[in-house]
C-alpha cells in the first residue's frame, strides 16, 4: 500500500542559482520507487537568505536539505554537528534534522566512492593524477586517502590554492601526495606513471563545454580516466580517452549516489539501487536534454 501523499514531509534542495539542479528528479524517482513518506523540491535561497532558511529547518518546516553551490561552506557554522567527514572535506551538501538540531553531512565523498565500486575501479595502491583544487576534488582526495591510494599527485590551474589546501591539511600525513604545475602537466604525464586520472575542475561544462583538461596526447590505453562532470555526459575529455581506449567513467553515478546516500540519511533505511540504476541513469539523461534544447 502507498503511504499516504498528505502525510509526506517536505524535502528540499538550496542553491543559488538552483533551476538547473537535477536533484529534483533524482529524489522524487527514489521517493516514488521507494515510495518514501516524502516530497522533494528546489528552493531558491540567496546568500543572505541562508540563515532565515536554516531557521526554517530548525523550525521543521522541512524534514531534510540538499545543499549545493554557494552554500556548501556557508552553512557549516549554523549547524550543531557537522560529521567528521564533512568537516575533513570542509563542505556539507546534505543536513538532517534530529530533534531540533541540525546535522550536516557531506555525502559526495561517499557518491564519489560508491560510484568508483560499481565501475570497479579500485583505488588501493594506484598512482592518480586529480585535477583541480575546489570543493570536489576535496572530496575525491577524502576518498583516495581512505581507501589507501598509493602516489597522489594534484593539479590545480592556480597552484597557490593547492598550496593552500595542503598546507591547511598538513597536520595530517602528506606522504604520498604531490603537487604537479599545471604547464607542465602534459609532459609529467607522459614521464611520470599513473593509472588513475580523475578530472574534478570545471573544465568541460558549460560555458566551457570545449575545452578539455588534458590534451588528447596525455591519454593512454591502460588509464582509467574518471571525469566528476555530469553535464554534459561526455566531456571532451572522455570522448578522447575513449578513443584512446581508456576505461572511462563520467560524473553521472556519482551524482546517483551521493543522492542515494542522502536519501538514506533522511529516511533512516538502506536503498539498494543495483537493479534500478541504469532506468534513474535514464530519467536524468533526458531531464538534462529537455533543459538543454
Ligand atoms: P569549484 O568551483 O570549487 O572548483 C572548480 C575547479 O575547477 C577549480 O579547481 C578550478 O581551478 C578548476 N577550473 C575551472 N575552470 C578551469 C579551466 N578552464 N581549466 C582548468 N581548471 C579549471 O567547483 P567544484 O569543486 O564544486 O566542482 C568541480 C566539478 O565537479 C564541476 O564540474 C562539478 O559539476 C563537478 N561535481 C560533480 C559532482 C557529481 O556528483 N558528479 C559533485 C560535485 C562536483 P582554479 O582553482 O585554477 O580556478
Amino acid at each position: 500500500m502507498k503511504s499516504d501523499p498528505g502525510s509526506r514531509r517536505r524535502l528540499c534542495v538550496i542553491g543559488d542559482p538552483i533551476s538547473h539542479s537535477l536533484s529534483p528528479v533524482l529524489q522524487s524517482f527514489l521517493i516514488e520507487h521507494f515510495d518514501l513518506p516524502f516530497t522533494y523540491e528546489a528552493v531558491r535561497v540567496v546568500p543572505n537568505e541562508l540563515p532565515a532558511f536554516v531557521e526554517k529547518l530548525r523550525a521543521g518546516e522541512f524534514a531534510g536539505a540538499s545543499v549545493t553551490l554557494p552554500h556548501k561552506q556557508a552553512v557549516m557554522p549554523l549547524l550543531e554537528e557537522c560529521s567528521p567527514t564533512a568537516r575533513h572535506i570542509g563542505a556539507v551538501n546534505t543536513i538532517v534534522p534530529e530533534g531540533g538540531l541540525l546535522h550536516g553531512h557531506n555525502t559526495d565523498a561517499a557518491g564519489f566512492l560508491r560510484a568508483a565500486q560499481a565501475a570497479q575501479i579500485d583505488f588501493k595502491n594506484q598512482k592518480v593524477l586529480l585535477l583541480g583544487a575546489g570543493g570536489a576534488a576535496k572530496a575525491v582526495l577524502h576518498v583516495l586517502r581512505e581507501q589507501g591510494a598509493g602516489a597522489i599527485h594534484i593539479c590545480n590551474r592556480d597552484l597557490a590554492r593547492a598550496e593552500k589546501w595542503l598546507a591547511a591539511g598538513a597536520q595530517e600525513s602528506q606522504k604520498e601526495l604531490h603537487l604537479v604545475e599545471w604547464e607542465k602537466r602534459e609532459q609529467w604525464l607522459q614521464a611520470g606513471p599513473v593509472n588513475v586520472i580523475i578530472n574534478a575542475t570545471s573544465a568541460g561544462m558549460p560555458p566551457q563545454r570545449e575545452i578539455s583538461p588534458l590534451p588528447a596526447a596525455a591519454l593512454r590505453k591502460d588509464l582509467a580516466v574518471i571525469d566528476l562532470i555530469y553535464n554534459p555526459p561526455e566531456t571532451l575529455l572522455l570522448q578522447e580517452a575513449k578513443k584512446a581506449g581508456a576505461r572511462v567513467l563520467n560524473g553521472l553515478p556519482m551524482l546517483i549516489h551521493q543522492g542515494v546516500a542522502a536519501m538514506e540519511l533522511w529516511s533512516g533505511q538502506k536503498l539498494d539501487i543495483g537493479g534500478i540504476h541504469a532506468e534513474i541513469e535514464k530519467e536524468l539523461l533526458a531531464a538534462y536534454r529537455a533543459r538543454t534544447i
